[in-house]
């Protein structure tokens, strides 16, 4: 019988199994000339791609340049809805700024504008999200600032900024050094406390944000630092020498190097101004119950002391003018802290047993940048944290995720006064 192909379909049978058994030794070549190919050709590339750089195809919604505090908050708010690559220089995350902090949350610190964002950032150190984190992000401390005869004057300022939710309280002198048995009583004339200043846990704070981002699908890389950025047909480049990323947006949270990244990216120049300050750490006098101890400013400089671990911290509040570099204390301004720490206060110094310094990052009016360059596109800033990065943290990562996700700045911004025009970078060009 013969259908309309003219084939005979009683002999469709024999030719389906010659056919299968064709089919099966072409399979079979062509299996063989793919290993082929494989061996020929793979082997030379693989070892080809040793010397060349690796592009990633994968196409990020955002690539966070930096991993400090900055970096980190920004990822975990950003990866709640988009893919997150982070991308840090060094091997370790908040190697800068981030790990050289006095760690202190104040909300009546810095300018009129960062005191906002403090406040805004305080109900998520008090309540951060269910499992975020497994111990308390702030604990308890307080703040005495002290004037020196002939200073008093200098203590109305801070006094100005008391409020209901914050009040800070005049003590009296005689109450400040019996909180205080290193202070000395010729040099100590008024007093004033201010209750709501605690320690921040940083280290748990920075590692919980990059865990969550993770936990989000975030990715993190380390050793990694950025030395190009371009932008084409709509995505970012940015590459390390050895691998190359992409994203469709690029958040430039590179702490004191944020102008750096800037010019990779032929983005606007903010006048970042990195500024070394300098820390210590002594044994407490024998008298001294740390654990109780308020930290203590002085009006008369702005040198401050703090209880850290057993021992206290002295930083001498310098604010010198450094490149970005991994910064090292200066051997004369630690022999001037010393000798101030024994002018000042009733603190023996036998020995320091540790020493630091880190960068400060401010532009001009010493506000924080945040929102898209004005110049390039899709490239946002996230930086000139100055002395204020782990306070401004949380409040800034949710408005910088609002702003990335192309929303409003968030209900809390606007009902505080604050403006996207206030954060970004145009008001500085
Ligand atoms: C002595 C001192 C005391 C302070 N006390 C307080 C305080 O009590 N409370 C408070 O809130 N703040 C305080 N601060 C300020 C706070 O530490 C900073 O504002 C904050 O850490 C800044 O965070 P950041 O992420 O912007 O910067 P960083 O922590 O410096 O992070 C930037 C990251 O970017 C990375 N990076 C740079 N260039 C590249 C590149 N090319 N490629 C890849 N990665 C790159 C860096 O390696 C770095 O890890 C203090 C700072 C100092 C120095």
């Amino acid at each position: 019988m013969a259908c309309s192909l003219g084939i005979d379909i009683s002999s469709l049978p024999q030719m389906l199994s010659e056919l299968s058994h064709k089919t099966f030794i072409v399979s079979m070549h062509l299996i063989k000339l793919a290993k082929y190919f494989n061996y020929a050709y793979r082997q030379p590339m693989r070892s080809s791609m040793r010397s060349c750089r690796k592009v990633h195809f994968v196409i990020y919604d955002f690539i966070v340049i930096g991993a400090g505090m900055a970096g980190a908050s920004a990822a975990f708010e950003l990866a709640e809805d988009g893919k997150v690559l982070v991308i840090e220089a060094e091997s370790q995350p908040g190697y800068h700024s981030t790990g050289r902090s006095a760690a202190l949350f104040t909300r009546n610190y810095g300018t009129e504008l960062v005191r906002n964002i403090n406040a805004l950032s305080e109900p998520f150190f008090r309540t951060p999200p269910e499992s975020f984190t497994d111990c308390p992000l702030l604990s308890p401390r307080g703040a005495l600032t002290i004037s020196a005869p002939g200073e008093e004057a200098k203590l109305d300022a801070v006094l100005s900024l008391s409020t209901i939710q914050n009040p800070i309280i005049e003590m009296a002198v005689e109450d400040a050094i019996a909180m205080v048995s290193f202070l000395r009583p010729d040099r100590t004339s008024r007093a004033i406390y201010e209750v709501g200043v605690t320690d921040i846990q940083v280290a748990s704070l920075l590692q919980s944000y990059l865990k969550g981002a993770k936990n989000r699908g975030a990715n993190i890389i380390t050793n990694a630092p950025i030395i190009a950025l371009s932008h084409t047909n709509r995505v970012w480049n940015v590459s390390t020498g050895k691998n190359t990323y992409q994203a469709k947006t690029v958040i430039n949270a590179a702490g004191a190097w944020a102008d750096e990244i800037g010019a990779l990216a032929g983005a606007s120049h903010i006048g970042l101004v990195a500024k070394r300050r300098t820390a210590i750490i002594v044994d407490a006098p024998l008298d001294c119950d740390t654990d109780k101890l308020p930290c203590v400013d002085f009006a008369n400089s702005e040198a401050y002391i703090k209880p850290e671990a057993g021992k206290l911290m002295v930083s001498p509040g310098d604010a010198t003018p450094t490149p970005p570099q991994d910064v090292q204390p200066d051997e004369m301004d630690l022999a001037v802290l010393a000798d101030w720490v024994e002018r000042e206060t009733l603190i023996p110094i036998r020995r320091i047993s540790h020493s630091w310094a880190g960068l400060r990052s401010f532009v001009a009016d010493e506000n924080p940048v945040m929102g898209y360059d004005p110049i390039v596109p899709n490239f946002v800033w996230h930086a000139g944290q100055g002395g204020f990065g782990i306070m401004m943290a949380p409040a800034l990562a949710r408005a910088l995720a609002a702003i990335c996700l192309g929303h409003q700045l968030p209900a809390d911004f606007t009902a505080s006064g604050i403006s996207a025009t206030d954060l970004g970078v145009s008001r500085l060009l």
